[in-house]
């Protein structure tokens, strides 16, 4: 088990293209971090360079005490779960799960009738390393609930089972690290989620550092400790998952988290008295109180207001300013919600999440209730950074 600690890191592949700029992370030991970020983002390139399968351009990447950027990848004490499970198709599930430990043990080569010839106490010693071995692949063969598919050949498997062994053959190295490139991503979305949970699960029980890579923003928030959100080879955030859900430090990280996506809606935040607006056009929503003195000094000026889907309540309406109208496009049902699509004269596309029970017709009219403390606001742009990045840090204002 170990601290692993990315400073300045940087990847710039031969032709010039920087994949990777300027990464700074520190992962604590036992803690399980995702890399999350749209394709080409620089996840599997940092992944990689901490696996030690890509040189690293500028920076230093240490495993426990020791810089690691010219250690050998075999050398690094690292076990690594890819997308293909790549497991020896000619060994059972035992052979492939043991293997690897075999070829690394202190006296393997006296495990042979020669070597019992030369040397009994060194064969001896063999003997022993190979039983230890043997023990420690039935107890993750126990963990992962495979211990039935020993025997059998990686052809004679599920994918889920075959990622079962995958992880089993990394479990077994007891590394100080685990390193996942999108390990789920070959299998079908329900099994996926199973895995999702047996991989949680695992870490829990082996409580080993893990730097975990995905594309999908679902699977890194029900993982991550903590979430590191990629766009272009720079960490936009890192944080908790409700961190990065509730307080996104821009509008890309808003939108990047959260299924539908957050509504961003252009307008202008206008004084009327007293209080503080948000003008969308057809509806004007009073900014929070606690939101209120931090947003002063963009008055007047463009802004950009981040709604989630589940912050629009049906419930005949708000307060005055804290009532949100658009018309239904579209219902979609999902069971025991729905996504309602809206527009309004200003906004085309918008959605909102809500519970079924609700009469809401396409081509009606429907008063949303709205609860400011829950919205969003950013700068405009598409990676415009959050007004309300301050609050936090004010305890007063939050
Ligand atoms: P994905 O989810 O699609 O795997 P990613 O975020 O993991 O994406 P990387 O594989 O790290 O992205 O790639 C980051 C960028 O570096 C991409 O634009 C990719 O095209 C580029 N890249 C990756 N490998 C090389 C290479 N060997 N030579 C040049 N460019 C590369």
């Amino acid at each position: 088990m170990a601290e692993v600690l990315l400073e300045n890191v940087s990847k710039v592949y031969p032709g010039g293209f920087r994949a990777v700029d300027n990464v700074s992370l520190a992962i604590a030991d036992r803690e399980f971090i995702v890399l999350v970020g749209p394709s080409g983002c620089g996840k599997s390139t940092t992944l990689r360079m901490v696996a030690g399968l890509e040189d690293i351009s500028a920076g230093t990447i240490r495993i426990g005490e020791r810089v690691v950027n010219d250690v050998a990848p075999k050398d690094r004490d690292i076990a690594m779960v890819f997308q293909n499970y790549a497991l020896y198709p000619h060994m059972n599930v035992r052979r492939n799960m043991s293997f690897g430990l075999l070829l690394r043990r202190r006296f393997g080569n006296w495990d042979n009738p020669v070597g019992m010839l030369l040397s009994p106490s060194k064969y001896r010693a063999a003997r022993e390393e190979r039983v230890a071995i043997e023990k420690r692949v039935e107890q993750a063969a126990e963990m992962l609930g495979i211990r039935q598919l020993l025997e059998r050949k990686p052809k004679q498997l599920s994918g889920g089972q075959r990622q079962r062994v995958a992880l089993g053959r990394a479990i077994v190295r007891e590394p100080k690290a685990y390193l996942f490139d999108e390990p789920l991503s070959n299998l079908d979305a329900k099994l996926r989620v199973e895995m999702r949970a047996e991989i949680k699960r695992l870490h829990r029980s082996v409580q080993t550092t893990t730097i975990y890579v995905t594309h999908d923003q679902e699977e890194a928030m029900t993982l991550g400790d903590r979430v590191v959100v990629m766009k272009d080879g720079v960490i936009h955030q890192s944080g908790t998952p409700f961190e990065v859900y509730e307080r996104p430090v821009n509008r890309f990280v808003a939108g990047f988290v959260g299924t539908p996506p957050m509504n961003f809606l252009e307008g202008k935040l206008v004084r009327h008295g007293e209080a503080l607006h948000f003008e969308e056009g057809a509806n004007r929503i009073q900014v929070a109180p606690a939101h209120a003195a931090v947003l002063a000094r963009h008055a007047n000026q463009p802004v950009v207001l981040g709604i989630r889907p589940e912050t629009f309540a049906v419930a005949g309406g708000g307060a005055p300013g804290q009532s949100f109208s658009a018309s239904i496009t579209l219902v979609e049902p999902l069971g025991d919600r729905c996504d309602v699509h809206l527009s309004t004269p200003r906004h085309e596309h918008l959605v909102a999440r809500v519970a079924n029970g609700h009469a809401l017709a396409e081509g009606s009219n429907v008063q949303f209730a709205l609860d400011s403390s829950r919205l969003h606001y950013f700068a405009p742009g598409a990676d415009g950074h959050s007004l309300l990045q301050n609050l936090a840090a004010d305890p007063k204002a939050a």
